[in-house]
């Protein structure tokens, strides 16, 4: 910052983020620099599918930094994975020879579905029990806007479908004492003080069917929340 050399506009960014100020739309157009704060990562991508461009969400630092971000999905969802790939290895790593515990396919994102396959899931509790419990919970969880076509289609195969196709980021399994950890890993801005409170519970929400679905084991969540302000230094345990 003090070095001359360095030109003025790399500063002046640099204090800006040092500041927490970032240049969105929403920013400039507070400071009367934009008069439309609507996202240009949005219209930029909607542009590109020749998707219409009315309505844009406002272009606020947290919408950028979320899979509600057209443009942005992607490069979100890597970094979630790839802080998550790096989080859960070290919880590996930190195992004992006598640890009891089974880290599940912690390489891809896996769905019930998938994990299902698995003989000693199919021991638990049968396929077919476990679709009926899981479609009576997941009816008391509200169907998004964008799914509101396809549950409407044939609302049982929607609820089914629904419990079959999540897919938690981690599951821990303690066969010993019949224990099944979901772990869930939620990256969010932190600039609001009850991030904490709401990433928890979406975490939950999310979750719920899985967790109550299954009576013959005990299901445990471990959600970890983490901001994006310093990203690996506030975890929390759930
Ligand atoms: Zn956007």
């Amino acid at each position: 910052m003090n070095d001359l050399r360095v030109p003025w506009r790399y500063q002046g960014r640099e204090m800006m983020a040092i500041a927490g100020i970032n240049s969105v739309a929403k920013w400039l157009a507070k400071n009367k620099r934009r008069s439309d704060v609507g996202c240009r990562l949005c219209k930029r991508a909607r542009e590109q599918r020749g998707a219409s461009t009315e309505n844009l969400p406002e272009e606020t630092y947290g919408h950028i930094n979320s899979t509600f971000c057209d443009g942005m999905t992607t490069t979100v969802t890597v970094v979630h994975h790839f802080i998550w790939k790096h989080l859960y290895a070290s919880m590996q790593a930190a195992q004992t020879p006598t640890s009891k515990l089974r880290f599940v396919t912690p390489e891809k994102e896996c769905g019930m579905n998938t994990l299902w396959q698995e003989e000693v899931f199919e021991q638990i509790c049968s396929r077919e029990s476990l679709t009926e419990n899981a479609a009576e919970l997941e009816k008391t969880i509200s169907v998004k806007q964008h799914e509101r076509e396809q549950h409407d289609f044939d609302p049982k195969i929607f609820y089914e479908n629904s419990f079959w196709n999540r897919r938690p980021d981690g599951r821990v399994i303690n066969q010993n004492h019949r224990i099944l950890y979901i772990l869930e890993f939620k990256w969010s801005s932190d600039r609001n003080e009850d991030f904490l409170v709401v990433k928890e519970y979406e975490a939950n929400v999310q979750q719920k069917s899985i967790i109550e679905a299954l009576t013959e084991w005990m299901w445990e969540q471990i959600n970890f929340v983490a901001g994006e302000e310093d990203t690996l230094g506030v975890f929390r345990l759930g």
